[in-house]
């Protein structure tokens, strides 16, 4: 496909990048290969907007993948960062900002009785795992097709975010032995979880979903469902692990378990609480944290883990998001999801938006969409126009149809009158859109 307008700056630095790094980008989901064209580098953010190379603006619907729910440049959180920094970047000791970051997460979230600081989701849910497997003695790992919980390697089979967007069913280079002890079931499918410990007895260590998925593009969970696995869990001595890592901070104060009341074993955070700074976490019941190293058996470890200017960032973000902040970023979620599906309908496109608090995203087909194998039915192509033309338009959107739309509390009325002013051209150019 040719696209009408030019990023000539970023298209030399892609050149550039494509040299010295696989596929030019340091992450796959930030490459255009899903939607074609050249992934804009961006060079600044403030508020909700990201000026590219090439000196154009955006409005910013990714949020650097969930965390920047704040805007970007948040003056706050860049005078904490800025007065962390002025006291050294890493120690290599405990340091006063991690207890106050651990302090916040555990009051905000009632599951959290004691939770251990790393650097990405990914290292929190491999971390997780491998606690629940220590405390219950048991090897298997049950998954959900469509969740994304990092690239842990247990953890990659029938994976969401760039796996989905790719097409790729699991990953090279992770051996059958890793792999075996994973049993990957259909999302919201209690009687296959149900089955899984039957025909599993004894042998499964934990259970690990998304509290709310949004790596297949936003996919809630079922009325019960998640109730449900708790209770599976606990009823066959296993552990109810619950990944919130694009959820937690985001969907309320205490993430997902604050809209709906489930209480996990193991809970795993990342994104928001690191205010756009390498930080992450997982906690849960103090009598299974207690196995970790150097209080117990289970070892885990990090030479940067609880940075200093990560801790000051993630608190400094944290302290911000009040009742009023969730307030106002589930009302711009809102104003955004009838204003996309209003453009939709008009031109006569099939479609869903689908939501989980202000999590939201857009499944190109009016089926219902409850698990992996309904995402992967809609018509991704007409996505791939919508999404061009919101580009060409200034809305920068998720180069993917199976990621979630992100918004913060720097979406004012002016950013969301920009989104208004592209929808109708971008939902004419998805229904014009040919397979
Ligand atoms: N878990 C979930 C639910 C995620 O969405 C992600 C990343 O998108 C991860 C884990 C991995 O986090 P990270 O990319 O920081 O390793």
């Amino acid at each position: 496909m040719a696209y009408s307008y030019e990023a000539p700056v970023s298209q030399s630095l892609f050149d550039r990048a494509s040299v010295v790094t696989p596929g030019g980008v340091n992450s796959p989901v930030r490459a255009f290969r899903a939607v074609g064209g050249t992934p804009r580098f961006m060079v600044s953010g403030t508020g909700p907007y990201l000026t590219d190379a090439d000196g154009r603006e955006y409005v910013d619907l990714v949020c650097s993948w969930g965390p920047m729910i704040l805007g970007h440049s948040h003056p706050e959180v860049i005078a904490a960062v800025q007065e962390a920094v002025s006291r050294g970047t890493s120690f290599g000791t405990p340091g006063e900002g991690e207890v106050a970051l651990a302090e916040e997460i555990v009051a905000r979230i009632a599951p959290v009785e004691q939770v251990r600081l790393v650097s990405s989701g990914t290292e929190a849910t491999m971390s997780a795992i491998r606690l629940a497997r220590g405390f219950t003695g048991r090897a298997k790992v049950v998954k959900f097709a469509g969740c994304y919980h990092g690239h842990v390697d247990a953890l990659l089979a029938a994976a969401g975010s760039g796996l989905a967007t790719f097409g790729l069913p699991d990953t090279p280079g992770v051996t059958g032995a890793t792999a075996g002890d994973t049993v990957v079931l259909p999302y919201n499918d209690l009687d296959a979880v149900r089955a899984a410990f039957a025909a599993h007895p004894g042998e499964i260590a934990c259970v690990i979903t998304e509290a709310s998925p949004g790596n297949m593009g936003v996919v809630p969970p079922a009325d019960g469902f998640n109730a449900g696995l708790k209770e599976l869990c606990a009823a066959n001595g296993a552990l109810y692990i619950s990944d919130e890592v694009m959820t937690g901070f985001r969907t309320s104060k205490a993430g997902w378990y604050g809209v709906d009341g489930v209480r996990p074993d193991l809970m795993t955070f990342g994104k928001v609480m690191g205010g756009g700074f390498p930080a992450a976490a997982f906690g849960g019941r103090a009598d299974v944290m207690a196995h970790l190293a150097p209080a117990g058996p289970v070892y885990q470890a990090g030479t940067l883990s609880g940075n200093p200017v990560a801790t000051a960032a993630g608190l400094a973000q944290l302290r911000l998001l009040d009742d009023a902040a969730y307030a106002k970023i589930d009302a711009v979620s809102a104003e955004l999801r009838s204003l996309v599906g209003d453009a939709l309908t008009k031109e006569g496109v099939a479609h869903t938006v689908s939501s989980a608090s202000n999590m939201f995203s857009v499944f190109f087909t009016d089926e219902p969409v409850r698990d992996y194998d309904d995402a992967k039915k809609q018509e991704a192509f007409r996505f791939t126009a919508f999404f061009h033309s919101m580009l060409e338009q200034g809305v920068y959107l998720p180069p993917s149809a199976f990621e979630s739309w992100f918004v913060s509390t720097a979406h004012d009325e002016r950013a969301v009158a920009r989104i208004a002013d592209a929808l109708p051209a971008a939902a004419r150019a998805a229904s014009e859109a040919t397979a």
